[in-house]
């Protein structure tokens, strides 16, 4: 974060916005407000933001439909949601329509701080990682890095942001493992020591996508103790 950092931030609770734009402008960020989900789309249609923080109930256009718009266009911007729902449902759903982090509201303003210069510190690393790999073919499955298209045992669909990047650092490093706490660090930007179990559940996920026996899986094998490790298609069946 050599330059100083651009954050679109969508929030209708006008206190909240002006106290969060207060601190991340503290933090020597630039942000901007919008106050519900057209406005937001306008400004990302009007100027270059290095990631949105995205309230999930606003008027005019819910954040949901906001992320699905931005996702057509743009697989990889990154979207930190705000949300006061906290029900594992809803959290999935959040970040199945493409969030890349996720926090309950209310939340602590050193934790949003924290995730947003994860997801920063996760952005620079991202963009090189995608341009070595752009696509990956194994067994007839294929994953492109660069749309965030893939095949997988069901067909074609696409992967939301983040799975993009788990599948990508598994595959860049195919044959050899990578630790929960590695793959936290450069997808989630998250320290070690918190929340594996959001890896395992992404490992989950993919697993349904790829393998399929999930329970008894050929490409994204466990490593007991140590973490993930993608195998390579082998030519034989
Ligand atoms: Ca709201």
């Amino acid at each position: 974060m050599s330059k100083e950092s651009k954050i679109l931030l969508v929030e209708d609770e006008k206190h909240l916005a002006k106290g969060l734009s207060y601190n991340l402008e503290k933090e020597g960020y630039q942000v901007t407000v919008a106050e519900d989900g057209l406005a937001a789309l306008d400004c990302l249609r009007e100027d270059n933001f290095d990631m949105m923080i995205l309230d999930l109930m606003l008027p005019k256009l819910g954040g949901m439909e906001v992320i699905k718009k931005v996702r057509e266009t743009n697989i990889r911007f990154p979207v930190l949601m705000l949300t006061a729902k906290t029900t594992d449902e809803d959290r999935t759903l959040g970040l199945d329509a493409g969030a890349d982090d996720y926090l309950a509201k209310p939340f602590h303003l050193p934790e949003l701080l924290l995730r947003v210069k994860g997801i920063l510190r996760r952005k620079d690393w991202y963009e090189e990682p995608v341009r070595k790999l752009e696509y990956y073919e194994f067994g007839n499955m294929w994953v492109n890095f660069n749309t965030g298209k893939a095949k997988g045992c069901e067909g074609e669909f696409y992967l939301t942001s983040k799975e993009v990047l788990v599948m990508n650092l598994l595959i860049a490093n195919r044959g050899k493992v990578v630790s929960r706490e590695e793959l936290l660090e450069k997808v989630w930007g998250y320290s070690p020591n918190t929340e594996t179990r959001t890896v395992d559940n992404f490992i989950s996920r993919l697993r349904k996508y790829f393998e399929k026996k999930p329970q008894n899986p050929r490409y994204i094998v466990t490593v007991r103790e140590k973490g993930y490790q993608f195998n390579e298609a082998s030519t034989k069946n």
